[in-house]
């Protein structure tokens, strides 16, 4: 993904999500279900994945048709990117008023002095929200092993967990029971949003990547339970209900 050189097309963005949506639901070469969680302190549903700076499968760092930053400068934009969505349309969606979170910013959940939320460690290779603080973060080793895939897996982190920043600004009755497949839903609405508003541009191959990414971070089992993130179908499915109708498509039915 870039930052910005020309807004794309409305057909090209369909093209984009129909590509999106074949390949979501294909699965089957992800090494390791790394999984994500909007609240550190809630176990992980799914087993435990290796450590992920371990993994086999992983491409080597800047290969493939991406632009070619570097992890932090994708992550540098993907928060510019983002934080920008919202605040250039928070007031055509919501009555309050728009504040970004705090983006506390990296940190290795392998070694002493993790930042805390609640009282507990940030988790390893995983990124967060934490309420506690109203601020986000994320392991380097997740976004670094993520970003040798494809730089949109930055891009879907930011969005993801600022989604759940989002989720703590509303009244609850706009807060999804599966609040982390609305937090996807979200991250949809604000990246495809993005490219509509041209401050964000989509390459060949970031579609794919989202789907790989959303299939890489899923669970292995559908969604039951409000700290689940939902099976790589269903991931794909909320992202891509964001992507194409945008951020009220994903409030519960009835507050549309
Ligand atoms: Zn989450």
């Amino acid at each position: 993904m870039a930052v910005p050189w020309y807004p794309r097309s409305c057909a090209a963005l369909a093209a984009a999500l129909t590509l999106l949506l074949v390949t979501g639901c294909g699965g089957g070469d992800v090494p390791s279900p790394a999984v994500e969680s909007s609240s550190p302190a809630v176990g992980r549903s799914s087993p435990a994945p290796g450590p992920l700076s371990s993994s086999p499968a992983a491409p080597t760092p800047g290969a493939g048709p991406d632009g070619g930053g570097s992890v932090e400068e994708d992550i540098q934009a993907a928060v510019s990117v983002t934080n920008t969505y919202w605040q250039t349309h928070w007031s055509q969606l919501f009555t309050s008023g728009y504040g970004p979170p705090r983006v506390a910013g990296a940190y290795d959940g392998d070694t002493p002095g993790t930042p805390v939320c609640g009282g507990a460690p940030l988790p390893d290779d995983n990124a967060v929200y934490c309420p506690d603080g109203d601020y986000i973060a994320w392991d380097m080793d997740l976004m670094r092993w993520g970003h040798a895939r494809g730089d949109a897996w930055v891009y879907l982190v930011i969005a993801h967990e600022w989604g759940h920043a989002v989720q703590n600004r509303l009244d609850a009755g706009l807060v999804d029971l599966a609040r982390e497949l609305q937090a996807d839903c979200l991250a949809g609405a604000v990246l495809f949003g993005a490219a509509q508003d041209g401050t964000l541009t989509f390459e060949d191959g970031d579609t794919e990547e989202l789907a790989d990414a959303l299939t890489a971070l899923a669970d292995r089992t559908p969604w039951t339970d409000v700290s689940d993130h939902g099976d790589a179908s269903q991931r794909v499915s909320y992202f891509s209900r964001g992507a194409r109708s945008g951020v009220k498509s994903c409030l519960p039915t009835g507050v549309q």
